[in-house]
């Protein structure tokens, strides 16, 4: 076995605390990856805290892995040792039904296995990237770019694929309106791709203070939620509002801002269901619709598209040590956009 260490949670009561593992070892298929970096998601938090369902605990979270290859097995044509590698929020699935020949692994109906909180194939729970090493299936690892900044990378294997995969598929572009609701992890990288693409966007936020880093980011309009008559301006204008809220919230607040055939996109994943009454949808003929990460081909084409356009996610580099602090922020909106771990720290 491959002795592993990392912070896990030992139930959903307790926090996050160092923890030695072990993993699996190397396989024919498999690589082993020195994880350098980890990004810091939302999903993280809702995992140990079992806001969602009950959790596989001990669980080390993190699903957007960058680091180097070690170690391969001996029939991994994919990398070779010293390679970049990343792993987003899966390590396996069954590469045989409908929705793995669509390249949309994630929704693998026979043995989808999520990075962490989950089982392997053998039986075993799965941990994630709060570690310092992983071993997966080479063709669950992407290619990174030598070219970016391999920790601003990182939060692209999650928040980055979320966010490009439901506006690539809805085609927003040029002559679109999108509004991108909250200005957190995925929100700023929704703003990022959005202007990428030619869209003109519209940061709809609850935090004035965000106000100038979303106009540093690109983004043309700036509303305060807060704000009624910020709100009423904007009443019938969007195309497209892809909405990236953890929290509960009420998105009655959003679809009367869709024009006559918008579409509300929801990547965010609150606790309590949305309430939409019918009228809201039939009234202009609505779509309200979501969006789960995305599968192997599209995750590398849009590294590859990032590493083209010079993409990264805004970060703040943190200790391990500092977990909790981070979450403490992120649940009240104050992350400048994604803290990504710095492995190093594990040692420290
Ligand atoms: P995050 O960094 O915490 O960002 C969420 C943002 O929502 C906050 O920064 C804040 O922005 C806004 N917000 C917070 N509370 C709010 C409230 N009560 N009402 C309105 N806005 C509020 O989180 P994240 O990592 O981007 O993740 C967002 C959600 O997406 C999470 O639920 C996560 O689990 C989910 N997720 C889904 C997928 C998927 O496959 N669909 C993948 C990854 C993550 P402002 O300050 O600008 O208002
Ligand atoms: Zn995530």
């Amino acid at each position: 076995m491959i002795q592993s260490k990392g912070y896990a949670a030992q139930s959903a009561e307790t926090d996050l605390a160092p923890w030695n593992f072990e993993r699996r070892e190397v396989g024919p298929h498999d690589i082993e990856i020195e994880i350098l970096y980890c990004g810091v998601c939302h999903t993280d938090l809702h995992a140990i805290k079992n806001d969602w369902f009950p959790g596989i605990f001990p669980l080390v979270p993190g699903h957007e892995i960058v680091g180097k290859v070690a170690s391969i097995g001996a029939h991994v044509t994919k990398f070779k040792i010293g390679d970049l590698a990343g792993v987003g929020v899966m390590v396996d699935s069954c590469r045989n039904c409908e929705d793995c020949n669509n390249g949309q692994e994630q929704f693998c109906q026979v043995s989808a296995v999520q990075t962490y909180n989950n089982l392997g194939k053998d039986g075993k729970p799965v941990y994630g990237g709060y570690s310092n090493n992983n071993v997966v299936n080479e063709d669950f690892a992407h290619h990174i770019s030598e070219k970016l900044d391999l920790a601003a990378v990182a939060p692209l294997l999650c928040a980055g694929i979320t966010t490009y995969s439901p506006l690539r598929k809805w085609k927003v572009g040029k002559g679109h309106k999108l509004g991108v609701v909250g200005l957190g992890g995925l929100g700023h990288m929704g703003v990022k791709f959005g202007i990428a693409f030619g869209a003109e966007v519209t940061v709809l936020s609850t935090s004035e203070s965000k106000r100038e880093d979303a106009k540093l980011l690109g983004a043309h309009h700036f509303v305060v939620t807060k704000k009624p008559d910020e709100v009423a301006a904007v009443t019938g204008k969007f195309d497209f509002i892809l909405d990236t809220v953890a929290a509960d919230h009420d998105v009655n607040l959003y679809l009367p801002l869709l024009r006559t055939n918008g579409t509300f996109i929801t990547v965010g994943m609150p606790v309590e269901p949305f309430h939409v009454p019918s009228f809201s949808l039939a009234s202009g003929n609505k779509t309200v619709t979501g969006s789960g990460a995305g599968g192997l081909p599209e995750t590398q084409e849009m590294l590859d598209f990032c590493a083209e356009h010079n993409i990264v996610s805004d970060i703040e580099l943190i200790d391990i040590k500092d977990i909790h602090a981070s979450f403490d922020r992120m649940l009240k909106g104050d992350v400048r956009y994604r803290f990504v771990i710095d492995m190093k720290t594990l040692n420290s």
